[in-house]
């Protein structure tokens, strides 16, 4: 049996997506899981009765196969939320996405004007227009200067901690793709939720999905399925080695949770750990211009901070984005407005406080409390909680919660891309697996490619997201026949 099985790293949406379609088609796998628990960057996690998302993960998706395996998963548990969302900055709300009345009045006549003005300069005046090259170009071709500078750029660089003007243009494409400002004011009076193409403009949705306990809850729902089905998720076993031999994969080791090494042998093999440790785990390992290719992807990482407020309610927002510049803090979720459930006492509100920096930023080492006296002064000074009404806090800490389109990406993954073809029975999927600012439903679609790949397909795993348009409007196309699937058993 373990040599008919494939072993998939990492129990994240991609790779226990990966494992679910494997067995629609009757194939066995085991995932290794390096945390304790399953869901990676989409998990939930538990303090004291409370449950809160890495962020907040909205479930959406126009790939309709996607929705189909998140019904199949999670059944009645999946709840329909109305969005609410809003950005703060120098103490005025304004609504998200953005409406232009409302946006006018918070900002005051000046700056309501320059925006305008600055709109109209980029809109009507300026040509030939500036180059795509980078992230500010690509914002002020559409937006104007005034308005990246109040909407995008301080958010932006907070996310990143690198300049705009150091970020690719592809990620802009990728999130806030064919939306501009005059679409946005477009949709302020229609509604329609749809660009000049007729797409959905996903940045701008107003309902989404949600599994009742957290996303988690879909996640674990799945390694169940799995793991009854035969496909067991070892969690604490961290791969550390991806051995190899003329093109083949024929074994990979982890280390358990006493540092102990085990190891597992397959006939496929699918990674969603991220590529940069990948390319380094490989023995032996690729050639030097590979492996310095590797070392040159860079990751965000990120912390939230939660506190218990002794309030029932703080703001009616799902999130908030702090677009203030004086403080560091990012984005603050409300985890009850995500779902009821998601709190202990309903008397009582949780705050996800959301930072985002690099790991060797000293706050990293920062010892919790440190940390939650920040998130709380931080909260006083925006005016969102009052001294004295937090009763309770803990951090989540997640390493590599952003793959980082810096101006290089693109160049070093194609060299890793050319090398990883060489492989025969070696797939990586997924956000970090792939470098790419994936949301779950598009880490799942690179999941299912690589087991429809594995029965003969030919789908191209770093093609989802890039060629959006295709993905989103169509069904999964060139998919196997549904007599060779093995239908779900019910539960
Ligand atoms: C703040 C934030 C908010 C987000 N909001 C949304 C949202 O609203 N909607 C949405 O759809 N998506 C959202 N996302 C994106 C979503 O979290 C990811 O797309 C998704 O989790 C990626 O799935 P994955 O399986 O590719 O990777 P991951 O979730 O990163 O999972 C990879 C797994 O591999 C494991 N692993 C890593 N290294 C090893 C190793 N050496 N050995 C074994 N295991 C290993 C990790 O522990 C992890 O469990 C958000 C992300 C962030 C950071």
């Amino acid at each position: 049996m373990e040599n008919n099985r494939t072993v998939i790293i990492g129990a994240g949406p991609a790779g226990l997506t990966a494992a679910y379609e494997l067995k629609k088609f009757g194939k066995d796998s085991v995932i290794l899981e390096a945390d304790t628990q399953v869901g990676g960057i989409s998990k939930t996690v538990c303090y004291e009765g409370n449950r809160f998302d890495i962020g907040g993960h909205r479930f959406f998706s126009k790939v309709p196969y996607i929705n189909q395996v998140w019904d199949e998963i999670l059944e009645e548990e999946f709840l329909t939320r109305d969005r609410l969302s809003r950005i703060l900055y120098n103490k005025h709300f304004f609504d998200y996405p953005l409406k232009p009345v409302n946006a006018l009045l918070g900002l005051g006549l000046v700056d309501a004007a320059s925006v305008i003005l600055s709109y109209g300069k980029t809109k009507f005046l300026t040509w030939p227009k500036k180059p795509d090259e980078n992230f500010e170009q690509w914002v002020i071709n559409r937006f104007g200067y005034k308005l990246y500078e109040i909407f995008f750029k301080t958010y932006t660089e907070k996310v990143w901690g690198i300049p705009c003007k150091s970020i690719s243009a592809d990620w802009a494409s990728q999130r806030i793709k064919n939306f501009s400002l005059g679409e946005a004011i477009k949709n302020a009076f229609v509604n329609s939720g749809k660009n000049k193409d007729g797409e959905i403009i996903t940045t701008i949705i107003n309902q989404f999905k949600y599994p009742r306990l957290g996303p988690g809850m879909m996640w674990e729902h799945c390694q169940g399925f799995l793991e009854r089905e035969g496909s067991p998720t070892l969690l604490q076993n961290r791969v550390t080695q991806i051995r190899h031999k003329n093109g083949e994969v024929f074994e990979v080791s982890a280390k358990d949770a006493q540092g102990n090494p085990t190891h597992f042998s397959g006939d496929q093999f699918i990674s969603s750990m991220p590529l940069r440790e990948m390319i380094l785990s490989l023995d032996p390992l690729p050639p030097n211009k590979v492996v310095e290719a590797a070392k040159k992807l860079r990751y965000r990482d990120y912390f939230t901070v939660v506190l218990l407020v002794d309030r029932k309610d703080v703001f009616p927002d799902n999130w908030i984005y702090i677009h203030t510049p004086q403080v560091k803090l990012g984005r603050i979720q409300n985890y009850k407005n995500w779902s009821e459930d998601m709190v202990k006492d309903t008397r009582l509100t949780t705050l996800g406080l959301e930072y985002f920096l690099w790991e060797k930023d000293e706050e990293w080492n920062w010892p919790n409390q440190r940390l939650i006296d920040l998130g709380i002064k931080e909260c006083i000074e925006i005016g969102i909680i009052q001294p004295n009404e937090v009763l309770d806090g803990t951090i989540v800490r997640m390493k590599k919660a952003y793959p980082v389109y810096d101006m290089d990406y693109a160049q070093n993954l194609e060299i890793i891309k050319r090398y990883l073809a060489g492989f025969k029975n070696l797939q990586t999927i997924g956000r970090n697996g792939l470098h790419r600012y994936n949301n779950q439903d598009h880490s799942m679609l690179t999941g299912i490619y690589a087991a429809r790949n594995i029965f003969g397909n030919k789908h191209n795993v770093w093609s989802v997201n890039t060629e959006m348009d295709y993905h989103e409007k169509g069904e999964l196309k060139g998919g196997l026949s549904k007599d060779r699937m093995i239908p779900m058993p019910t539960r």
